[in-house]
C-alpha cells in the first residue's frame, strides 16, 4: 500500500513544494487542506492529491478523521514572519503554538508518524558559530521583546514532542529550516514593507522600483538554503529507511551560503542584472538603511548569526545542500521571468497568472 502523507497548510511555501516533490519522485499519496489553493497549480488535478479549502481551526473534524486515515502527518500551518510575530504575537501563539498542540496530541493519540516543522529561530541569539541540534543552547531576549514568543512556541512544541517520543516511543521528526528560499516563499507582488521575510522582500523591492532596506545595515549574517534541496531532505525523512530519522532532530541548512544581509542585497542585484529582461531593474534598484526600530517597533530584537550544523542530517539520510546562493536566485527570478511577471519595460505591479 502506497504511503498516506496528510499535509496541513499545503498551499504554503513548504507544503506546495512538498507536494510537488512527492507527487514527482514518490508514489504516495497526499491529502491536503489550506485555505487558498494559488501556490498548488498542476498538482491539483493529479489523481494521488485531495485537497480541501479549508482552515483547520474550523475543520477539526476533517482533520482529526484525516489523521487517523493518513500514516505520517506534516502540520506545516504556521504565521513564520517575524513582522508578524512583533504586529500580532498572540494570534502566533494560538495559531503556531494551540492549534498545533492539538495536532501532536491527536498522531500521539492514533499512533502516527509526526514530521514537524521547528525552527532555526529556535536557537535565538545563541553565540555558538554552528547551531547544533544537541549542544547549543537556546538564548531569547526580554519578554518586552515580543519576536521571541514565535521561537518559545516552537521550543515549547519541541520539547512536548520529544516527551512524547522519550514517554511513549511516539516516532517523529523535527526538521529546523534555515532561511529557506526559493519561488513562493512569500507574495512577490505584495510590495508593502514588512510583508514577507527578506528575501522576497528583496525581489519584490527590485521588481516595484523601490529601495532596498538593509535594517541596521545589513550586517546580520543567514544562512540561505535553495527550497529544493531542502524539500529533497524532506522526502527522506519521510522514506526513514531504518528508522534514521525516527525521534531526530534535524537542521536543514546550507552553511555554505552564510552570508550577510547586505551581501544578499547585492547579490540580487547582481541576479537582476545578469537576466536580459531584468536589467532595467537592476540599473534602478537602490540600497539603503534603516534602523531596527523604524523597520519593526520596540518589540523586535534581532539575531546576528545562523549557521547549521548539518552534520546530524548528513550522517542519518545521507543529504547536502547542493544549490549556491546565486543560483537559488537566479532559479527564483527565472521562474517569475517564465510566468510573464515583471517583463514590462516600464514596472508593472500587475498580477499574472496564479500564484506567487
Ligand atoms: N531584513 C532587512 N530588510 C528587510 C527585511 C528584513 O534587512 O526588508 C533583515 C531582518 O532584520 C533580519 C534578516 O533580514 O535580520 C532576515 O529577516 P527575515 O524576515 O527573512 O527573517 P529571520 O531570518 O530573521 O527569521
Amino acid at each position: 500500500m502506497p504511503l498516506k502523507v496528510l499535509i496541513l497548510g499545503v498551499n504554503g511555501f513548504i507544503g506546495s513544494w512538498l507536494t510537488e516533490a512527492i507527487l514527482a519522485r514518490r508514489d504516495w499519496q497526499v491529502f491536503g487542506m489550506d485555505i487558498a489553493d494559488n501556490k498548488l497549480g498542476e498538482v491539483l488535478k493529479n489523481p494521488r492529491f485531495r485537497f480541501v479549502e479549508g482552515d483547520i481551526t474550523i475543520n477539526k473534524e476533517w482533520v482529526a478523521y484525516n489523521i487517523r486515515k493518513c500514516d505520517v502527518i506534516v502540520p506545516l500551518v504556521a504565521i513564520a514572519n517575524p513582522a508578524q510575530y512583533v504586529k500580532d504575537p498572540l494570534r502566533v501563539f494560538e495559531l503556531d503554538f494551540e492549534a498545533n498542540l492539538s495536532v501532536v496530541r491527536q498522531c500521539v493519540a492514533f499512533g502516527k508518524r509526526l514530521i514537524f516543522p521547528s525552527t532555526s529561530e529556535l536557537y535565538g541569539m545563541c553565540p555558538d558559530p554552528l547551531l547544533d541540534e544537541t549542544t547549543s543552547n537556546l538564548v531569547y531576549g526580554p519578554i518586552e521583546k515580543q519576536r521571541w514568543i514565535y521561537a518559545a512556541s516552537k521550543q515549547l512544541l519541541d520539547r512536548v514532542i520529544f516527551a512524547y517520543g522519550v514517554r511513549d516511543k511516539f516516532d517523529f521528526t523535527l526538521f529546523r529550516p534555515f532561511n529557506w528560499i526559493g519561488p513562493k516563499l512569500d507574495d512577490v507582488f505584495e510590495s508593502k514593507e514588512g510583508s514577507s521575510r527578506v528575501f522576497t522582500q528583496f525581489l519584490s523591492n527590485v521588481f516595484h522600483g523601490q529601495p532596498i532596506l538593509l535594517v541596521d545595515g545589513g550586517r546580520q549574517r543567514r544562512s540561505f538554503t535553495y527550497v529544493e534541496d531542502a524539500v529533497e531532505c524532506l522526502l527522506r525523512i519521510i522514506d526513514n529507511d531504518g528508522q534514521r530519522a525516527s525521534r531526530r532532530i534535524f537542521n536543514i541548512g546550507n552553511p555554505a551560503s552564510d552570508v550577510s544581509v547586505a551581501e544578499l542585497a547585492t547579490a540580487v542585484i547582481e541576479a537582476f542584472h545578469c537576466i536580459p529582461q531584468y536589467r532595467h531593474l537592476a540599473a534602478a534598484a537602490r540600497i539603503e538603511t534603516v534602523d531596527s526600530q523604524t523597520y519593526y517597533g520596540n518589540y523586535y530584537q534581532d539575531i546576528q548569526a545562523r549557521v547549521p550544523a548539518i552534520e546530524a542530517v548528513k550522517t542519518a539520510l545521507d543529504w547536502e545542500p547542493r544549490t549556491d546562493l546565486m543560483t537559488s536566485i537566479r532559479k527564483t527570478l527565472e521562474y517569475h521571468l517564465q510566468r510573464g511577471d515583471f517583463v514590462a519595460t516600464h514596472i508593472n505591479s500587475t498580477r499574472t497568472g496564479t500564484g506567487g
